[in-house]
């Protein structure tokens, strides 16, 4: 799939993953909305049953009479001869409890104006009782005076949550597991996306390293078939030269691809023993002997660990080394200087391979040893290779209970410090 389409895959799906979300919270919103009308539809209606149920009584004859009597004792009536406490409080207690409204509550009776609390309970709670939305008039009762049965909900935005618990808790779910989906669906496409640009420079790779040594060997080995080279043996051992060089490329291509095989299906089969690693990077170092030479190529080395010997693959730790040695001739384009140093730390050695080549930018340096990759430079690689040489150290050097990393500046150099303990744990 080309970049371009998958960039707009993930920005249409990120923009209806942001609209699902929003209609979730919009709808989340409005049942709670719902919710609280109910709530206060309820409260209403208890609060009305109560107010009537004073008036009925306040218009029943025993009850007049009574109050009559109670005038002529009094000058004047006070709000709770007609709106008695006690009865308040069990109205309250009946009717707010007969609509399920089991939330905690407070109630007062105020004069608003003066904000004088007349009776109720309130303690604490006056301001919030001032400012409540539930507030009724019993001007029907007693007048003059503003007096207000006021009522306040503490627990009320809890009550409703609570009441919506399951559809709240069902939203969040689904809404984070559609989350996690869609992030986990990017990262798998973007991971794909740069495994198959990896696959393709690999293969690109893979047809040029194949394809040049045997072009150039048939090339040869035609040239060996023509009549006149009979005589010329100076030529014959030019050509059958050019056809060894490129059988030995192609065997090196090939063992390096058998690498990554063994690698892909984690068969790397050790054999672990008493190792020298000075031995290894000498033998290492010989092996390079020849390129040395003729590319005039300076290698120095520091080799002052005391105790060099560890358990490990021979095999293996050698081509670690050489694997090293040739990234920093590889990458090292004009007067490399190579230097291999060891030195003995608490459990281990330390082995250190130093270029002054092209170096690594800062945002590759964790990239270099994983499988396949190699760092980009456009289209066109100078140097030749498949970016299997890390990955094959870091595994192995992993298997050793080792570790590496890479401290690099571009245009300065590389070194590669490279961790084996003595022992594998
Ligand atoms: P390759 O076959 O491409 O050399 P490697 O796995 O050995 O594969 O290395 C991965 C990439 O790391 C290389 O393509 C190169 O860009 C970078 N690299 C490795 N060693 C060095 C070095 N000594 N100096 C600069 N770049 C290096």
């Amino acid at each position: 799939m080309k970049k371009k389409a998958i960039i707009l895959i993930i920005v249409l799906a990120a923009a209806s993953l942001v609209g699902i979300v929003l209609t979730q919270l919009y709808w989340v919103k409005k049942a709670y909305e719902l919710k609280e009308e109910q709530f206060d539809n309820s409260v209403r209606i208890a609060v009305k049953t109560i107010i009537n149920q004073f008036l009925e009584q306040k218009n029943d004859s025993v009850f007049k009479q009574n109050l009559a009597i109670l005038k002529c004792r009094k000058t004047k009536l006070d709000v709770t001869d007609i709106v008695i406490p006690e009865q308040l409080d069990s109205l309250m207690h009946d009717e707010l409890g007969s609509m399920a409204i089991d939330s905690n509550y407070y109630y007062a009776l105020y004069k608003r104006q003066s904000n004088k609390f007349v009776t109720g309970r309130y303690e604490g709670f006056e301001k919030q009782l001032a400012e409540s939305r539930f507030q009724f008039s019993v001007a029907g009762l007693y007048r003059p005076g503003d007096y207000y049965l006021a009522i306040y909900f503490p627990g009320k935005v809890h009550h409703l949550m609570h009441q919506m618990e399951l559809w709240l808790v069902l939203s969040i779910v689904f809404v984070i597991i559609l989350i996690a989906t869609f992030v986990s669906v990017i990262f798998t496409i973007v991971r794909q996306t740069k495994l198959s640009e990896l696959k393709n420079d690999f293969i690109n790779n893979l047809t040029h390293e194949f394809k040049t040594p045997i072009a150039t060997s048939s090339l040869a080995a035609e040239m060996l078939l023509r009549s006149e080279m009979e005589h010329n043996p100076g030529k014959i051992k030019k050509y059958a030269t050019v056809i060894l060089d490129e059988n030995h490329r192609l065997q090196k291509q090939l063992d390096q691809m058998l690498q990554l095989a063994a690698l892909k299906i984690g068969r790397l089969k050790y054999r672990l023993l008493k190792v020298d690693v000075h031995k290894l990077i000498n033998n290492v170092i010989a092996s390079f002997d020849l390129r040395i030479k003729e590319n005039k190529i300076s290698l120095e080395t520091h080799l002052i660990a005391k105790n060099h010997n560890i358990v490990g693959d021979k095999e293996h730790l050698q081509n670690v080394f050489f694997n090293l040695v040739d990234n920093a001739i590889k990458y090292s384009p004009v007067n490399p200087v190579i230097k291999i140093s060891t030195w003995n730390v608490d459990n281990g050695i330390m082995i250190r391979v130093e270029d002054n080549g092209i170096g690594i930018k800062k945002e590759y340096q964790k990239e270099i040893f994983k499988n396949l990759y190699r760092v980009p430079t456009g289209n066109i690689h100078e140097t030749r290779g498949f970016g299997l040489g890390l990955y094959y150290v870091k595994t192995v050097v992993d298997q050793h209970s080792g570790h590496i990393h890479v401290v690099s500046q571009v245009g300065t150099g590389s070194k590669f410090n490279l961790f084996l303990p003595f022992k594998i744990q």
